[in-house]
């Protein structure tokens, strides 16, 4: 295994610091009959009344189980959208560091790049949609502190190749983030299993697209003890609340019937695939391994608009790198795909 200190890569003040210690935490092992009145919350029972657990034990062991790891390689946050912004604060100096993205691919690493003051180099995905070690690895400087890998790629669909990933895990001093938002929906395993010998990766998961739950906002980090101990020291105290919680420890628990709904997508992905090369205006459709579909069309502005006002909205993706007349489809239920190729041969006639 390679040498990585992490501690040569995190910010001073995040080092230097002492978290804050909540009422819940400093109390955590109290069950039963205790009388709490050490929070100033309102103690008329209502089911939200209590502050929610900061630690999410009982979810993050659930979902640390799932996945073979320990409950310290796991931090969960509000979304990954706020993971990865953890990342961002707790490894960048503003004004001073740098990370590298690959696009075309999903908006948020650079959002969140401005908006902690982070400067962005863009390494651009190969024709087929892969990224390039070797280019990447010339852009890296003294100041590189993150590389983000979105794996599947979100807007294009395709899988990014492990071996392509080792090459950035071996040769790079800082962080690889591997976002794995729809890793649900494909036949490749999880890097999950590389944590073990990849002191800087870090995986990001969500409930928001598999597991159908995207309304109570719940993201997953799954990292080295080290490096999730870093990201606790800095993340809000009660980052996950106590409704998202329950919901999810209900969800993630049936399991089965998850991997029905997406085998139901899978399948609905295949169809969607099959027709939409066949409709007149549409060159190329891109082989998905996640719940959406980009296909590149003849004018991708007048088919959005077109199809709006048949009462369908897709994701225009013509402003993104390599993606010029480009729309995104993301897999709906057997029904709203119907409707949407018979809207798509509407457009052909
Ligand atoms: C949808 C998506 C997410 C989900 O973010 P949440 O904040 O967990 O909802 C993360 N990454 C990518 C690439 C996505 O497309």
């Amino acid at each position: 295994m390679r040498t990585f200190e992490i501690n040569k890569l995190v910010r001073h003040n995040v080092a230097a610091m002492t978290p804050y210690s909540s009422a819940r935490d400093e109390f955590k092992d109290a069950k039963g009959d205790m009388i709490f009145l050490d929070a100033n919350e309102n103690p008329f029972e209502n089911g939200a009344n209590r502050y929610p657990d900061p630690q999410q034990r009982d979810l993050k062991e659930l979902i640390a189980v799932q996945r073979g790891l320990a409950t310290s390689n796991v931090l969960l946050g509000n979304g990954s959208d706020e993971v990865l912004d953890l990342l961002f604060r707790a490894f960048c100096v503003p004004g001073k560091d740098a990370v590298i993205i690959n696009p075309p691919t999903y908006g948020m690493y650079k959002v969140l790049a401005q908006t902690n003051d982070i400067s962005i180099k863009e390494v651009l995905l190969d024709t087929n949609f892969q990224i390039q070690p070797e280019v990447i690895l010339e852009a890296v400087d003294a100041y590189t502190k993150l590389i983000f890998i979105c794996s599947p790629n979100n807007p294009t669909g395709n899988l990014i190749a492990k071996d392509r990933i080792q090459q950035l895990l071996d040769n790079f001093d800082g962080l690889v983030i591997v976002d794995e938002a729809y890793i649900d929906f494909c036949i490749s395993d999880s890097l999950v299993k590389k944590l073990r010998d990849n002191p800087n990766l870090v995986i990001t998961q969500t409930l928001s697209k598999a597991y159908g739950l995207a309304g109570i906002r719940l993201g997953i980090c799954c990292a080295s003890e080290a490096i999730v101990s870093i990201l606790n020291k800095i993340k809000p105290p009660y980052n996950v609340n106590s409704l998202t919680q329950s919901r999810a420890h209900e969800r993630v628990s049936q399991i089965a019937k998850i991997h029905l709904e997406v085998d139901t997508i899978k399948d609905e992905r295949a169809i969607l695939h099959q027709q939409l090369e066949k409709l007149s205006f549409v060159s190329e459709v891109f082989p998905s391994m996640a719940n959406f579909i980009l296909a590149r069309v003849d004018d991708a502005g007048l088919r959005y608009e077109q199809l709006i006002k048949q009462g369908i909205v897709v994701r225009n993706r013509s402003s993104q790198a390599l993606c010029e007349n480009t729309l995104r489809f993301t897999v709906g239920t057997r029904k709203e795909n119907v409707q949407l190729i018979t809207a798509l041969k509407n457009l052909a006639k």
